[in-house]
């Protein structure tokens, strides 16, 4: 058995049961270790703390498999973990066939993400450990799902921190033709080859209803509208027009397509591909008014490092979209960046709320859907943040 031996005091997160283990942190390894291979990190004086993943190449080299001593990490303990997984999305009741079944270090599978849509599954893996891991992954899958297609995304960016090279293409079953899912009634189109992420935004599920609910009657403005799942959710709401913009033609086809796929009423629609700085402004200058806009914008700030030009970012569009909001209006703005959290998003937004000279009341907080849960101990893990806010004068 391989043992990693941290230097004095760096215990002290592991100690709170934070998952993650940095490389400076460590002060000695006994015994050999494959990437990915399983090691006892002790504390300088001996003492077991958990069984982790190591990684000797990523800076973040070290995630915790488990923290019992008695516990062994095997073939078992991976299959459990699956199973407690899919059991855990199958008691929220969620209205929709597409899914996040596995979300990593929340579900005791660092690494391991894996996305259900429909018939398909998507596994995504991130890390070495995870790796070490992929056909137990894969047959406690096919186990569970007898009849599905099973497709790998294993091509996040991340994994290059790990040494890892891109891996994508099916692993198991027929792929179909396409894949159509169900959300709350309405129906959309995934492209889980090609798509974002693993083909669409499931963390969003929760707040396109919450969106929605304010949607009847209204005039729309959808920023960053990807494939116009918020869009799409508004009009069969019964919003009166919606306007989605996206710096992608081909996604805005898609959102097209999904509002033709879900016969809604194409005539109250309308589709600008532009960058949504410039395109805010353009709007402000054409006098445009909004009773509802929604501002999803992509991760401006994966870590830390990013957080000033992000909080600039986010500063500004909120800023241009708070000018078009009419009276009684609602403002829907999210965050997806690991580098800011909800308390400094708020303050942006709050920023941006004065500069634009409104007030604006908070309705509701949101954050990411319970099938993309988080450990009380790794907050990492909680990368969405959402303001429903309206204008009050
Ligand atoms: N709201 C979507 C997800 C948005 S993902 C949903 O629920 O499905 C972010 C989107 O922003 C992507 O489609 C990307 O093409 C677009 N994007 C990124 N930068 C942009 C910019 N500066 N202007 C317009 N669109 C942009």
């Amino acid at each position: 058995m391989t043992d990693l031996i941290l230097r004095p005091g760096r215990e002290r997160s592991l100690a709170r049961r934070h998952p993650w283990l940095y490389d400076g942190a460590i002060a000695a390894v006994h015994g050999r270790v494959e990437p990915g291979g399983t090691v006892a990190v002790r504390a300088a004086d001996g003492r077991f703390l958990a069984w982790a993943a190591y990684n000797p190449q990523a800076r973040l080299a070290a995630r915790v498999w488990s923290w019992r001593e008695e516990e062994r990490v095997d073939a078992d303990l991976i299959a459990r973990r699956l199973e407690t997984a899919i059991a855990y999305r199958d008691r929220l009741g969620l209205d929709s066939d597409a899914l996040r079944l596995v979300y990593g270090e929340a579900d005791g599978l660092p690494g391991v993400v894996v996305d259900r849509y429909a018939g398909v599954l998507v596994l995504q893996l991130t890390t070495a450990g995870a790796e070490a891991w992929r056909d137990v992954l894969v047959e406690g899958l096919a186990a569970h799902f007898p009849t599905a297609a099973i497709y790998e995304r294993s091509d996040a960016e991340v994994r290059a921190l790990e040494g890892l090279p891109p891996r994508t293409g099916p692993i198991r079953g027929r792929m179909p033709e396409t894949v159509t899912i169900r959300e709350a009634g309405l129906k959309f189109r995934v492209d889980v080859v090609r798509g974002h992420k693993t083909g669409f935004y499931l963390d969003q599920r929760d707040n396109r209803r919450i969106v929605a609910a304010h949607a009847a009657g209204c005039r729309v403005l959808e920023c960053f509208a990807y494939t116009g799942a918020f869009g799409v959710h508004a009009l069969a709401a019964g919003a009166r027009s919606l306007l989605s913009i996206d710096s992608s033609a081909e996604a805005l086809a898609q959102a097209r397509e999904h509002v033709r796929l879900n016969d809604l009423d194409e005539g109250r629609c309308e589709w600008r591909t532009a960058d949504v700085f410039q395109a805010l402004r353009r709007l402000r200058e054409e006098g445009r008014r909004f009773d509802l806009i929604v501002l999803d914008p992509p991760k401006f700030a994966p870590t830390h490092q990013h957080v000033e030009r992000a909080a600039r970012g986010y500063k500004d569009v909120n800023l241009n979209a708070m000018q078009l909001l009419a009276a009684g209006g609602v403002l829907a703005t999210f965050s997806c960046s690991g580098g800011v959290d909800a308390a400094l998003f708020r303050k942006i937004v709050a920023a941006a709320a004065w500069d634009a000279g409104v007030s604006l009341r908070v309705r509701a907080q949101l954050t990411q859907a319970a099938d993309h849960p988080v450990l009380l101990a790794h907050p990492e893990g909680e990368y969405l943040k959402g303001l429903l806010l309206q204008r009050l004068d």
